[in-house]
């Protein structure tokens, strides 16, 4: 589940709302982004995986 969140990789903090820095519509892609503690820039890369569920 950690990989849900962003993680500074330079002083761990974790960024609850990492959702909201996903532009909907991009499957993957990578952005850099300030931490929200520490301030450091880092490299954020993110995947999507699409799941179907179906019922009758
Ligand atoms: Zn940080």
């Amino acid at each position: 589940m950690k990989d849900k969140l962003i993680e500074c990789p330079h002083c761990n903090f974790i960024h609850e709302d990492s959702l909201d820095y996903i532009e909907t519509g991009d499957m993957e892609g990578q952005f850099p982004m300030d931490c929200g503690k520490c301030g450091e820039v880092f490299q954020v890369e993110f995947t999507t995986t699409i799941t179907f569920k179906t019922k009758a």
